[in-house]
């Protein structure tokens, strides 16, 4: 176990989960808090579903399906087939053990609870010391602009497989989403903020967009460093990479140094993109190339710890 006092990770998805579930192995329990974007949160069959808080808690339970990165190991289908001859939606892909988790949170809602007392129910009932914390209790949701007009973000993540061209984002509500108190206490008490490895545009930006976040983050009191999610041109998978060039972003790991710039000290990127630092140099930021692929448990601590070092050396 290291000492790095307390410690904020903002993630999305699969990206942002590997990295914190690094950061949850390596630390000591109750020092981290993942902070979760919830602008992919959308209902579907009268559930709430929250993506991305989904993704990080079954990763920090060591629930995830290993290959996919997100749902539940070993998980079925057949309530979705059931559905599917009723005439439900099936085409989001809803494991049985996985509904579980959204009759729950729905049901806590309806009862009155908000979703960081709910997901703080569901986490510590999967045993997990880590705080996951949604980035806002208010409903946020991101819109895909296309050349065909406007697409809700699972329908064009999921349903259209991210195919269409992106021309814009938008975060429908997000100018009336307020930071929750837990998120900004957390913030106030890091010694490190590290941005994981998550789509900038639609997993970060969200939560970058929430004007107290955003304050408090643009005012720091320690170090901040972000890790790349964008290798050798390329997104491991999904669209990071054609997203980031659409908006006018290079479509390379700059692309992201250049996004998150006013936010973050250090930027860790790949070793294969060593050739990019004096670039990422020339705009204020201080780097450091390691090995970013997260195949495994040790490779998530490696980068967890080699990361949480770079952000140390830089106080
Ligand atoms: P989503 O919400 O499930 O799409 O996930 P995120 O936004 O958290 O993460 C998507 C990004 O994670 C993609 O751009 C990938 O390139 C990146 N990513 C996935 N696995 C890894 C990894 O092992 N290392 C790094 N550096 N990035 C990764
Ligand atoms: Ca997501």
């Amino acid at each position: 176990m290291s000492n790095y006092g307390k410690v904020v990770a903002f993630a999305g998805g699969v990206g942002g989960a590997k990295l914190a579930t690094g950061l949850h192995s390596i630390l000591e329990d109750g020092t981290l808090s993942v902070v979760v974007n919830t602008a992919d949160d959308f209902t579907l069959h009268g559930l709430h579903i929250s993506p991305d808080v989904d993704t990080v808690m079954y990763n920090l339970a060591g629930l995830s399906d290993p290959k996919q990165g997100w749902g539940i190991k070993g998980d079925t289908n057949e309530a979705l087939k059931i559905l599917d001859i009723y005439g439900g939606a099936s085409w989001f892909k809803l494991g049985d053990k996985d509904i579980a988790t959204h009759i729950r949170r729905t049901q806590r809602l309806n009862e009155g609870k908000n979703l960081t007392e709910v997901t703080s129910e569901l986490s510590s009932a999967l045993g997990i010391k880590t705080t996951i914390l949604p980035m806002t209790n208010n409903e946020v949701a991101t819109r895909i602009i296309t050349p065909e007009g406007e697409l809700e973000f699972q329908d064009y993540f999921v349903a259209r497989k991210t195919l269409p061209k992106v021309i814009g984002v938008n975060f429908h509500g997000i100018e009336n989403a307020s930071a929750t108190k837990e998120v900004l206490s957390a913030i106030e008490e890091a010694s490190h903020i590290i941005f994981c490895p998550s789509n900038p545009i639609v997993s970060i930006g969200p939560i970058l967009e929430v004007s107290e976040i955003r304050e408090k983050l643009l005012n720091p009191h320690c170090t901040r460093v972000a890790v790349s999610p964008i290798i050798g041109g390329k997104a491991l998978r999904g669209p990071a990479a054609e997203m980031l060039k659409s908006l006018n972003y290079e479509m390379s790991a700059v692309g992201v140094a250049k996004f998150l710039r006013e936010f973050i000290d250090g930027f860790v990127m790949d070793t294969v993109d060593k050739q990019l630092k004096n670039q990422i140099e020339k705009i204020g930021l201080k780097i450091k190339t390691l090995p970013t692929i997260m195949s495994n448990l040790q490779t998530k601590r490696n980068l967890a710890r080699q990361t949480l070092e770079f952000s140390d050396s830089l106080k």
